[in-house]
């Protein structure tokens, strides 16, 4: 990994203000020190769906192996329909059945058909098939079809017309859908080289905070982050290792920095990393390795540092996210998520956006991005418009549970009028 552009360097970048850093620039400053990770495994097909193509997978055959018929109906010659005289049907003698899985053998010569099934391979000497309803069945040895009424090639699907002996069948980098370990089967691979799962190592801090299950003492909170962490990591197809709640405490944080690290490929933190904090995260952040504090121009979330921790020649990639719960989860969707997709050899999966129309006037100032949530409601003409939750506090969690897309406004934009097109993000896919 090479060295993070230090906070210094953040000034010189586009920013609404001198010292804070625009959403894209950030992104690009964190995808460029990003290396995949190498190690890769062997899995059983099933095992594989949503993981990471460590290679381009190329094809050990045809698919299909062999030209074959798309339809149930007669195989045959299509020069023997060209019929010379001025006829409207030909007769031609059955010479024998083919099925899917049992083919016909022999040559078909002139004047000849195959009766053949969807599937099966298509007989030596035949170049068309023409489906059962054109087809007058005269008795079991002969049959009439039209004249003048089969192409060469009509209804054959060619050998390689899904995928090509030799050909890259799917790109290193693709998470696995479906379809993919399908299509992976069709080549009668049964299993597939992925990357290792990404572990990633997280962990919350603050003095205020008490863990779900516990009591809640007067002026305390409880830590979701540690949850909507853990579900975002798992959605995205990582592995979370919960390091659990640590104190504003130096001595605790630097163990937790240090256990993370070893750990994982990369670490996650919320809290603690706004300037003037009351709290020991930066300071053991920029002890353990090299890491940027910075402030991006952005809402919610404006404070994230990003780095890398080194300790005893393990490195980390290091995210650490505000603790604030909605600046916690846009800016793991931002900045880390995509990171992460690029640690893990991935391609990330494109965010769903679209325009919609704002049902309201939002205020918002140029020289920040916002990430404000959203509910979509498609008109019965089919456009869709979309409304905010209503408050849009950084700490208010149920504006991120009761919507079901993010509006985003960008740097540069001004205040959106009523009617006014919006980007918006959808959710699904995503949360
Ligand atoms: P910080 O980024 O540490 O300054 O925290 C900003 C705000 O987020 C404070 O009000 C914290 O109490 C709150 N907060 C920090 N971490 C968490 C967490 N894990 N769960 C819920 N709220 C948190
Ligand atoms: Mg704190």
């Amino acid at each position: 990994m090479q060295q993070p552009a230090s906070s210094r360097s953040a000034g010189t970048l586009t920013g609404s203000d001198a010292d804070s850093l625009a959403v894209a620039d950030a992104q690009r400053i964190i995808l460029n020190q990003v290396q995949p990770i190498a190690a890769t495994e062997t899995l059983a097909l099933k095992l594989a769906l949503g993981r990471v193509l460590a290679d381009d997978l190329v094809s050990p055959m045809n698919v299909p192996a062999a030209d074959n018929s798309a339809m149930d109906g007669y195989a045959l010659r299509s020069i023997d329909l060209q019929a010379a005289k001025p006829v409207s049907t030909v007769t031609l003698k059955i010479a024998g059945h083919a099925f899917a899985g049992h083919a016909f053998d022999g040559e078909v010569s002139a004047g000849h058909c195959v009766r053949i099934m969807t599937g099966a391979v298509i007989p030596q000497g035949c170049d068309a098939v023409l489906p059962q309803e054109l087809a007058q069945r005269l008795n079991d040895h002969t049959v009439e079809l039209p004249a003048q009424s089969g192409q060469p090639g009509l209804n054959i699907r060619r050998a390689g017309e899904d995928l090509l002996l030799g050909q890259a069948a799917l790109r290193q980098g693709r998470l696995l859908s479906p379809a993919d370990l399908g299509l992976i089967a069709s080549l009668g691979l049964a299993e597939v080289v992925v990357k290792r799962k990404l572990r990633v190592a997280h962990f919350s801090t603050g003095d205020e905070l008490r863990s779900a299950g516990q009591p809640l003492d007067e002026g305390h909170v409880y830590d979701s982050n540690r949850y909507t962490l853990h579900g975002m990591l798992v959605r995205a197809g990582f592995e979370p290792i919960d390091l659990g709640l640590v104190k504003d405490d130096p001595t605790a944080i630097e163990a937790a920095l240090l256990q993370a690290c070893a750990q994982a490929d990369a670490v996650i933190t919320s809290g603690g990393v706004s300037a003037g904090d009351a709290d020991y995260t930066r300071q053991m952040m920029a002890r353990l390795g090299d890491v940027a504090f910075w402030k991006i121009a952005m809402r919610p979330g404006r404070p994230l540092a990003f780095g890398t921790l080194d300790v005893n020649g393990k490195r980390a990639i290091l995210f650490g996210l505000p603790g604030n719960p909605v600046a916690t989860m846009v800016s793991f969707y931002f900045f880390a998520r995509p990171a992460l997709y690029a640690l893990a050899g991935a391609q990330a999966p494109e965010l769903t956006t679209v325009r919609a129309i704002s049902e309201a006037d939002l205020p918002k100032k140029p020289g920040r991005t916002e990430f404000q949530r959203g509910q979509l409601t498609r008109s019965s003409t089919g456009e869709l418009s979309v409304r905010t939750t209503g408050a849009q506090g950084s700490g208010i969690l149920s504006s991120m549970t009761e919507a079901d897309c993010m509006i985003i406004l960008s740097n540069d934009q001004g205040t959106v009028r009523t009617g006014d097109m919006v980007d918006v993000v959808l959710f699904d896919g995503l949360i």
